[in-house]
């Protein structure tokens, strides 16, 4: 094999291409990572580290129940902490609505094993007492769900990758796909260097649409902006991700370090791949985050910064083959991918080499109909 030859090229050093990248290594594939700018620098860096099995499907809570044990075992794999903490996942129904939508999807998750309770207001308030439950109808309550640090996960993938003698490129933007060279794509970057391999996985995020086009590929996919913010530290509380979802509601988390790290997600979706943050953001969030918890009325917010959401029609990553023979993708993780991208980053290593899911796939389809409703628990 020539030096600039290789079993896979991914294209992307976020969480999805860094954990397909050391799932192949593990499986002893020569692997080439190449990064445009540096691993972390598109969504991933810009998350706020929550991860969660509740939801709605049964792919999708297999996949993300998969994960969690993923994010557990990761000190242990790594040999240092990813700040993995189980705090988990408190979910507010405002709406009779949205109450029995809970309800109804409950039953799913305890059959497939995972750990959710209904809380009624009651509840929440012993439980959290913190919390303002005026106008709660009632919630749910996962202990199983958490947060990790994804700085710290994208570091142990790139020692897992390095560790197997593979090669991370960063700052090479990949501005060309050729899939006409001997059965090899070649892949070429800003720099005009050249790549070969019989494989290659599109994990670039915001950026995936773009180039899937340098093959050909039409991906039904997009960016939009998120916003974000974080506070100063106070006493550790284990203040779980609580997610109000009324229309003007938000999420956040207390980290292990003490600051709450927090979104809302915005009523006007603003596509595109814009990362600039607004005044609005600042003096709105705080807004919707001391409605809920009053006594976090005098915190000092240190930073705000946003990010892009890669999203679907539906609502739902494109995890799998395409109509070219040897070009896959992994994308369009919506708000979901730091929590799902473990497990997505060995499901997807393995099907490049076996060609087979170990279950039903195809709610990520690549070819699937993109108008069904999907994901209820967005
Ligand atoms: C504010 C905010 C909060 C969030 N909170 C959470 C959360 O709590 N939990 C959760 O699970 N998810 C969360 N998300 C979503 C999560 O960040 C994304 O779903 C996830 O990071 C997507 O990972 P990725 O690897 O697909 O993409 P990215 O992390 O964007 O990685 C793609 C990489 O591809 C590179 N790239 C692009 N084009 C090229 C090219 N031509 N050549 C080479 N490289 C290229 C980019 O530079 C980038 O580094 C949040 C997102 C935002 C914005």
């Amino acid at each position: 094999m020539r030096t600039n030859e290789f079993d896979v090229i991914i294209i992307g050093g976020g969480i999805i291409g860094t954990a397909t990248g050391y799932y192949l290594s593990k499986r002893r594939k020569r692997v080439l990572l190449l990064e445009k700018k540096y691993l972390g620098s598109g969504s991933t860096g810009r998350c706020i580290g929550g991860i969660r099995a509740q939801f709605s499907t049964e792919t999708t809570i297999k996949v993300a129940m998969k994960s969690v044990d993923l994010f557990r075992s990761m000190e242990n794999e790594f040999g240092f902490s990813v700040d993995w903490h189980p705090s988990g996942y408190l979910f507010l129904a405002y709406s009779e609505e949205k109450k029995q939508s809970f309800l109804d999807i409950i039953q799913l998750q305890n059959n497939l094993g995972l750990d959710v309770r209904f809380l009624t207001a009651q509840d929440i308030k012993s439980k959290f007492n913190y919390i303002n439950t005026d106008g709660v109808l009632g919630g749910t309550f996962c202990p199983t769900d958490g947060q990790a640090d994804p700085f710290y996960v994208l570091k142990g993938y790139m020692k897992g990758i390095n560790n197997a003698g593979n090669v991370i490129k960063t700052h090479s933007e990949v501005v060309g796909i050729d899939n006409h060279v001997s059965d090899l794509f070649e892949v070429t970057t800003k720099s005009g260097e050249k790549f070969y391999a019989p494989q290659v996985l599109n994990s670039a995020g915001p950026n995936s649409k773009s180039v899937g086009e340098f093959a050909g590929i039409n991906l039904p996919v997009e960016p939009e902006r998120h916003e974000s913010l974080i506070t100063e530290g106070i006493e550790f509380r284990e203040i779980p991700m609580i997610v109000d979802y009324r229309p003007d509601g938000c999420y956040f988390i207390q980290r292990k370090t003490g600051q709450i790290i927090g979104c809302y997600t915005p009523e006007k979706r603003v596509p595109g791949n814009d990362v600039g943050s607004t005044f609005e953001f600042l003096t709105e969030m705080p807004r919707r985050l001391i409605r809920l918890i009053p006594s976090l009325e005098s915190l000092a917010i240190l930073r705000q910064w946003a990010g892009s959401y890669t999203v679907t029609p539906d609502g739902n990553p494109i995890v799998d083959k395409t109509e070219i023979p040897g070009y896959y993708v992994s994308t369009a993780m919506c708000g979901h991918g730091f929590m799902l991208g473990p497990a997505l980053g060995k499901l997807m290593a393995d099907y490049m080499i076996d060609d087979e899911w170990p279950y039903d796939m195809s709610e990520f389809a690549y070819n699937r109909n993109f108008q069904k409703a999907a994901e209820a628990l967005g």
